[in-house]
């Protein structure tokens, strides 16, 4: 690129100087890409519907060596529903938060582009959803995504296979489900609804309906995911 339009959502972003905004963006083709707003913040900015979080749509920038600046931007979304509702908020942070410990520059990131945008669409529209439920579902299409599946079949220590009719401990060293007989700590132990759960959202992904909030579910794909990143994130704090 000199000039490039990207499609990106935006992660975060941090203002500096009086005007201006750092913006990161979630891009499929070039990863987590920085993005100077410059004067973004000042009334009538044409750049600033397009330099808030969560906002997703295309982003012209130019390129002067390792540095780009916003010169124009078209959002698609912005997901506006998320502002009314602290919850659902929080939760829709996370996920942000999430896809910038995982997201790498010039690392194509389709996979995880798709998944954030359909997360939050769950979270700002889909009002039948249970945020949490959205939460847990994103937490362990997310482990997959970057690798790190959990296995929910067989024992993720001795390979026996688990019985569906029955729960399993999420041990999160072994990367995945254990018998009673192998699980070590830490571990979260899941009923067989849990894992059920579990099964058919990695099946269906983000389609379908996700049921209700789980809290203790959330603490357990919380702990695995997290330890993957080796990064304790903020705002999960203050869920479930
Ligand atoms: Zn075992």
């Amino acid at each position: 690129m000199p000039s490039e339009t990207l499609q990106g959502v935006v992660l975060r972003y941090a203002n500096y100087r009086e005007r201006d905004r750092m913006l990161t963006l979630l891009t499929p083709d070039h990863g987590r890409v920085d993005v100077v707003s410059h004067g973004c913040r000042r009334p009538k900015s044409q750049l600033l519907t397009g330099s808030e979080m969560f906002v997703h749509g295309e982003f012209v920038v130019f390129q002067n060596r390792d540095r780009f600046t916003l010169t124009a931007c078209a959002p698609t979304d912005t997901f506006y529903p998320l502002r009314l509702d602290s919850y659902r908020l929080t939760c829709a942070t996370y996920l942000l938060n999430l896809a910038q410990a995982a997201a790498q520059p010039e690392q194509p990131a389709q996979g995880l582009y798709t998944l954030l945008l359909k997360g939050l669409y769950r979270l700002a529209y889909g009002t039948d959803d249970a945020p949490l439920a959205v939460t847990n579902a994103f937490l362990l299409l997310f482990a997959a995504e970057i690798g790190y599946r959990p296995r929910l079949n067989h024992c993720a220590r001795c390979g026996k296979s688990l019985p569906t009719d029955r729960g399993a401990q999420l041990d999160i060293a072994a990367g995945g489900l254990c018998c009673d007989d192998c699980a070590e700590k830490p571990y979260f132990s899941l009923t067989a609804a849990q894992t059920a759960w579990m099964r058919q959202t990695l099946l269906n992904e983000l389609s379908g309906s996700l049921g209700e909030a789980d809290a203790p579910l959330f603490e357990a794909l919380r702990a695995y995911v997290e330890s993957r990143l080796d990064a304790c994130i903020k705002c999960s704090q203050l869920l479930p």
